[in-house]
């Protein structure tokens, strides 16, 4: 429950107490003044660095802005079925999932399902079949853009979200240019360990080629710092060199490494369901806030 308070404390100059009673607060008024962005975020969560906490990001923060009001719509577009998962949401081959939407035989809301753990919560799932989507994708029409003309055209309008989660595979394959293209955002989570910065270089290029060639309008727009460990040096020398390089674009709230976190799925839930009282469970509610307030594109 307690875990890292330490390392919370250091990092955002609060004290134990103040934690408790913040902490109090938030659960009392859980639905409290999370602004409604003035039009839909479509948000890639991406980075080909497997095991970074995409998936863990993406469903805990679309629960917590669910948990205040606010309708979320995760797709799953990882053939892993992670987030499918952690969201309560069939995933077994033959339910309808964005292997179909890809392929153009389902739209996108009817590929949607609730998730049990709030009304406000949508998922498009994935199943194994999305599997072979890499490769059958590079025969078809459109090949990069398939996500993004599923997305608009009204299939959006029955479920109206204020903010798409697009919960990528850890590669930079068509799967994740798909996401790309489709988004406005890109979101990447930055595992605090000493391997997180590999691999970045090559992520931002990838982003800078479909910038370039085939969606002007998509930004790094945040970057979450997940699994801290306050007990190693090492993760507040990886902190402060991500903010170094990439300043504001790092949200401030940071996600503590937490066995909460992890049990989570294996209940087919997220954090914010399991164990809401939890510093996991509460540093993605901080992230969430942050996003919200910050907004995006100046709005
Ligand atoms: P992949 O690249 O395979 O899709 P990913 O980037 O989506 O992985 P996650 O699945 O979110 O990463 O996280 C990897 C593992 O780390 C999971 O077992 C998850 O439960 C665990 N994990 C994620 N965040 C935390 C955390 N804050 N504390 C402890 N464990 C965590
Ligand atoms: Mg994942």
């Amino acid at each position: 429950m307690h875990e890292n308070v330490e390392a919370a404390a250091a990092v955002s100059g609060w004290t134990p107490i103040a934690e408790e009673a913040a902490r109090a607060t938030r659960l009392l008024h859980p639905k409290h003044d999370l602004p409604k962005p003035t039009r839909r975020r479509v948000l890639t969560v991406a980075n080909q660095k497997g095991g970074v906490g995409k998936t863990t990001s993406a469903v805990n923060l679309a629960a917590a802005l669910a948990m205040h009001g606010l309708k979320v719509l995760v797709i799953d577009l990882d053939p892993q079925g992670n987030a499918s998962t952690a969201l309560g949401v069939d995933h077994r081959s033959g339910v309808p999932s964005i292997y179909e939407v890809l392929i153009g035989e389902v739209s996108l809301t009817d590929a949607a399902a609730v998730s049990d753990q709030s009304g406000n919560l949508y998922c498009v799932p994935a199943t194994i079949d999305l599997a072979g989507a890499e490769i059958e994708l590079v025969s078809m029409e459109g090949r990069e853009s398939r996500l993004k003309e599923a997305l608009p055209t009204g299939a959006l309008d029955q479920l109206n979200p204020d903010y798409v989660f697009i919960d990528c595979p850890p590669s930079l394959g068509l799967l994740t240019v798909n996401a790309m293209v489709a988004a406005e955002e890109v979101l990447i989570p930055i595992q605090c360990e000493y391997y997180a910065l590999e691999g970045l270089s090559q992520l931002l290029r990838n982003i800078e080629l479909v910038q370039n060639h085939l969606n002007p309008n998509l930004q790094v727009s945040t970057i979450l710092l997940t699994m801290y460990d306050g007990r190693t040096k090492l993760a507040d020398q990886v902190t402060a060199e991500v903010r170094k390089h990439f300043g504001d674009t790092v949200l401030r709230t940071v996600i503590p490494r937490s066995v909460k976190v992890s049990e989570a799925p294996g209940f087919g839930q997220t954090v914010l369901a399991y164990d809401p009282g939890s510093r996991g469970a509460m540093s993605y509610l901080d992230a969430a806030r942050e996003m919200a307030e910050r907004g995006f594109g100046g709005e």
